[in-house]
């Protein structure tokens, strides 16, 4: 019998904690699914196909996704969140989803599936947040950087990211050098219905570039196999970022192509930890000068499934990583909408940045996603300037 939805009881039960990571991973199980829901209490998954399947065909779909559950909840244990500023409380002007108006001022325009064209009013209010964030910079004396988009694949498997992170890559490729190629795709290139090329996969060139999926990663390339200075180092750049999320590609939250801020602070490991403190309590002060609701927690990465268990264990026992979650008033939820990172000397170990002594560096950042933050400031205090923090009036009223 065919089918298009499948509903099965989870191999484990999810833990309530780990709903929302398995969930986003389902997203990457097999092309056909179109929807994943995992009931509130954990055990039970349903899944809308994009087509009617054999059952043979759902039982090899169902058995991947009990893959995910087991790898991802199987003897989970449920880490502390240890909260650092709790502002969620803040009371703000705004309740509702301001996709819809943002799209109607054609604010918004959107180009595909996480990638999005944004207008004056998002510009400015990205650049405001910029200039708090060159503000914060500048408070470290940080030393600016521009760098490319792209990325080599040398470079991200010599720090693991292949292993830690595969489902979110995306791919950089030409056409071969080939003069029938060349010819052959000006000729004949066209696009599908879906909007897929019909290339052949032979016309393009082995992939050995990516498109960058962090900023602070070009930095600790630039160090690598060298002595830091004894002051240690801080930067700051802004970047083009990629992150391919599949079905969890909706409306600004979630983007395949967004934009980071980052300050990064590459010495030893107490100058790295108090940098990151300090940045964190700067921002305090700037995000409660306009009254933004929110609140800073530990997490995790989102490490593919393999990794997940252990990776995200370690980086909570450590606190590596803190978000700031900003409340989305009209889902009652949060969204990151920037992290405070400790990688330990993991970077000085893989690219041999030394400390003056020969040990390896030790590096952070302080990285904010400039469409969630503009997004989130949005959803709080919506389009009416007159209900804007004053100190905002005076740059857009
Ligand atoms: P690390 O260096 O430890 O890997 P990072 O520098 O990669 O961390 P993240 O915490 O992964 O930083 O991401 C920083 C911010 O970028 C997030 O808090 C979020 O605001 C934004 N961001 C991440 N992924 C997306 C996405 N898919 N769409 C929009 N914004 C995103
Ligand atoms: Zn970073």
């Amino acid at each position: 019998m065919t089918s298009s939805s499948l509903q099965f009881a989870a191999a484990v039960t999810i833990p309530d904690h780990l709903i929302g990571e398995v969930h986003s991973k389902l997203a990457y199980v097999d092309e056909r699914i179109a929807k994943a829901h995992i009931s509130p209490s954990g055990d039970q998954i349903t899944l809308e196909l994009k087509y009617a399947i054999p059952a043979a065909e759902r039982a090899a779909i169902e058995e991947k996704v009990q893959r995910v559950v087991l790898s991802m909840a199987k003897g989970a244990i449920r880490p502390k969140v240890q909260v650092l500023e709790d502002y969620l409380d803040r009371p703000t002007p705004f309740a509702a989803d301001p996709m819809p108006e943002l799209l109607r001022r054609g604010e918004l325009f959107q180009e595909a599936e996480g990638i999005y064209a944004l207008g004056p009013l998002f510009t400015r209010l990205i650049e405001w947040f910029e200039n708090r964030f060159l503000q914060l910079a500048d408070s470290f004396s940080a030393r600016p950087y521009r760098f490319p988009t792209l990325i080599p694949a040398r470079f991200l498997e010599r720090v693991g990211y292949f292993r830690a992170f595969p489902h979110s890559l995306s791919f950089a490729t030409h056409l071969r050098t080939d003069l029938d190629q060349i010819d052959a795709f000006a000729e004949g290139a066209s696009c599908d219905e879906h909007g897929h090329l019909k290339v052949p996969l032979e016309s393009f060139a082995p992939v050995r570039t990516l498109l960058s999926p962090a900023v602070c990663y070009h930095l600790y390339f630039t160090l690598a196999d060298q002595t830091l200075p004894p002051q240690g180092v801080v930067a700051t750049a802004v970047g083009n970022c990629f992150r391919y999320e599949s079905l969890n590609l909706h409306s600004l939250e979630r983007l395949w192509n967004f934009t980071m801020r980052e300050v990064i602070f590459v010495g030893d490991k107490e100058f790295v930890l108090a940098n990151r403190e300090l940045a964190r309590q700067r921002m305090q002060r700037v995000f409660g000068e306009i009254g933004f609701a929110y609140r800073v927690e530990s997490a995790n990465d989102p490490f593919f499934i393999g990794e997940f268990r252990k990776q995200a264990a370690f980086q909570s026992a450590f606190q590596l990583k803190y978000e700031i979650r900003a409340r989305l008033p009209f889902k009652d939820g949060t969204l990151a909408v920037g992290s405070y990172n400790y990688h330990q000397d993991f970077f000085g170990r893989h690219l041999n940045i030394r400390l003056p002594d020969g040990s390896p560096a030790h590096t952070g950042c302080v990285a904010f996603g400039l469409e969630r933050i503009a997004f989130a400031f949005l959803a709080q205090f919506g389009f009416d300037s007159i209900h804007w923090p004053s100190s905002m009036q005076e740059v857009f009223g």
